[in-house]
């Protein structure tokens, strides 16, 4: 079968390696290539960076009027709506995630884009209280060219994320998205051109790690916005030092899904089974950490464990599937390394995923979800971003001790509290050290609504308004129209 050929994107052309260089991306579900995709290096990022910089320095989107801009950010978003079939499709192939929630989230995507078509009317500054003569005004600018980098894990939702906040406040963008996932990349900058978003303003260069490095380091990028791992974020912070970059981050998780004896547990029941193993657990917000209290916990395993073993896990095309193979090899062999870790450690196997051989993908890189019980808050499988289908299970005395867990890794990027009590619900959200907190309702987003990764999960915000400050830099400008008159030297 032939291979679907993927292109960078600069200039608004698809456009090969200045190498000629090329890589394979891998269907997760049977283990073989599908796609050849142009591999970039750091010739491919500077034309890509120079292709924003042309594009920013014309005007041609950073000037236009911010109606037109909003409208063709609409364009897009109904673009992808029109196409999420066949945008679902090819995420499928590249991700393994069923179709079902590949779909979902393409939608996701473009109500993204939709949302942020309304910011460009709404980047405003500020006038300040001054001295009698003067006026005195702020107004936030774009940085010029933004470099997005983002893992495999929602490929399109995370295009559209690095994309849409960049721009609409005037931004251009370099996107390297992940080395296992860069079809729909390509297929979502050729939707912007479509939507009339100019040529140079979204640039693409695929390829791996070091490609990404050469962006981050790029001296022409003053803004790098990154998804990832917190290993490869300090890495990123490091080599911003010489540019004096802007960098936001949004990094790993260990997230904590507590479950206390008042909760509805039919609820924390059902939002456990998809906090846990939705996607695989390849999500950084994941709930890797059920605490549960001692007086309901030997109930609630049981029942949990007897739920979690009807998760279907099979072809991600069948619509009765759940989940789908992990994204790799590699991963899967990180998962299973993590489960003899686990082991290793004395914590107990409660239900115990191998590698799944699926009828007719022998070679995919299927595993069942794996549930640890006895597990010591210190012990690395509950320590450890393990990004997959690996629960550990952990119980509680009381608040303080739900909380003195809660908050023992070096992760704070968000955390689940099931409760009816409301005092308890709004002390929990108080104590825990985590950047999104969901009571009753695990991974719940809206668009409006900004988040941040505290600790080491993250540095500044993204969705919301708040996003006009990620991707813009502050300019004040004092007016002497009658006030002092120069009297020096
Ligand atoms: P994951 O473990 O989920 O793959 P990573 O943090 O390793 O997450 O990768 C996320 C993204 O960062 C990918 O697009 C990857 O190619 C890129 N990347 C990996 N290493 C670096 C690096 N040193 N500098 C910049 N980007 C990198």
């Amino acid at each position: 079968m032939s291979l679907k050929q993927v292109l960078h994107i600069i200039d608004g052309k698809e456009t090969a390696s200045v190498s000629g260089r090329t890589f394979e991306s891998i269907n997760p579900a049977t283990g073989q290539p599908w796609a050849s995709v142009a591999y970039g290096e750091s010739e491919d990022v500077n034309r890509a960076v120079e292709s924003g910089w042309r594009a920013f320095e014309s005007g041609t989107w950073s000037r236009m009027p911010a109606t037109d801009q909003a409208q063709r950010m609409r364009t897009v978003s109904r673009l992808i709506r029109e196409r999420a079939d066949y945008l679902a499709e090819l995420e499928t192939k590249d991700t393994g995630k069923p179709l079902t929630a590949a779909k979902g989230d393409i939608l996701g995507a473009a109500s993204v884009f939709e949302y942020f078509s309304q910011i460009p009317d709404h980047v405003l500054g500020t006038t300040y209280p001054s001295d009698p003569g003067y006026f005195t005004y702020s107004r936030r600018e774009p940085y010029g060219v933004v470099g997005g980098i983002a893992p495999w894990n929602f490929p399109f939702m995370l295009v559209v994320w690095k994309t849409a906040g960049p721009l609409a406040v005037g931004n251009s963008v370099v996107l390297k998205m992940a080395e296992q996932t860069p079809v729909t990349t390509t297929e979502f900058a050729k939707i912007c051109l479509e939507a009339g978003i100019p040529p140079g303003v979204v640039n693409v260069v695929h390829g791996d790690g070091e490609t990404g490095a050469a962006l981050a380091a790029h001296p022409r990028v003053p803004k790098i916005t990154f998804t990832g791992s917190t290993e490869v974020g300090r890495s990123i912070i490091r080599s911003s030092a010489d540019a004096i970059k802007s960098v936001h981050l949004e990094l790993g998780g260990k997230s904590p899904n507590i479950i206390f004896a008042d909760a509805n547990l039919d609820q924390a029941m059902a939002g456990s089974l998809f906090t846990s193993f939705f996607n695989s657990g390849q999500i950084c917000t994941t709930g890797s950490r059920l605490l549960v209290a001692e007086a309901i916990a030997e109930e609630f395993i049981e029942k949990f464990h007897q739920r979690a073993k009807k998760i279907v896990v099979g072809d991600p095309m069948q619509s009765n599937t759940q989940l789908g193979p992990l994204i790799s090899q590699v991963q899967l062999q990180r998962v299973q390394n993590y489960v003899k870790v686990g082991k290793e450690a004395g914590a107990r196997v409660l239900w115990e995923g191998t590698p799944t051989k699926i009828p007719g993908h022998d070679q995919g890189y299927f595993f069942q979800p794996t549930i640890f019980t006895q597990v010591h808050p210190d012990m690395r499988i509950a320590q450890e971003e393990i990004f997959g289908p690996v629960l550990s299970v952990m119980t509680f005395k009381d608040d303080e001790e739900a909380i003195r867990i809660a908050n023992n890794t070096i992760y704070g990027l968000a955390a689940t509290v099931w409760t009816t009590n409301l005092s308890r619900a709004f002390t929990m959200a108080d104590r825990l050290d985590a950047g999104i907190v969901w009571t009753n309702c695990p991974h719940y987003l809206k668009w409006n609504v900004p988040l941040e990764g505290h600790r080491t999960s993250g540095l500044g915000e993204d969705l919301g308004l708040e996003s006009i400050k990620t991707f813009t830099k502050l300019k004040v400008n004092y007016i002497n129209y009658g006030g002092h008159q120069m009297n020096w030297g």
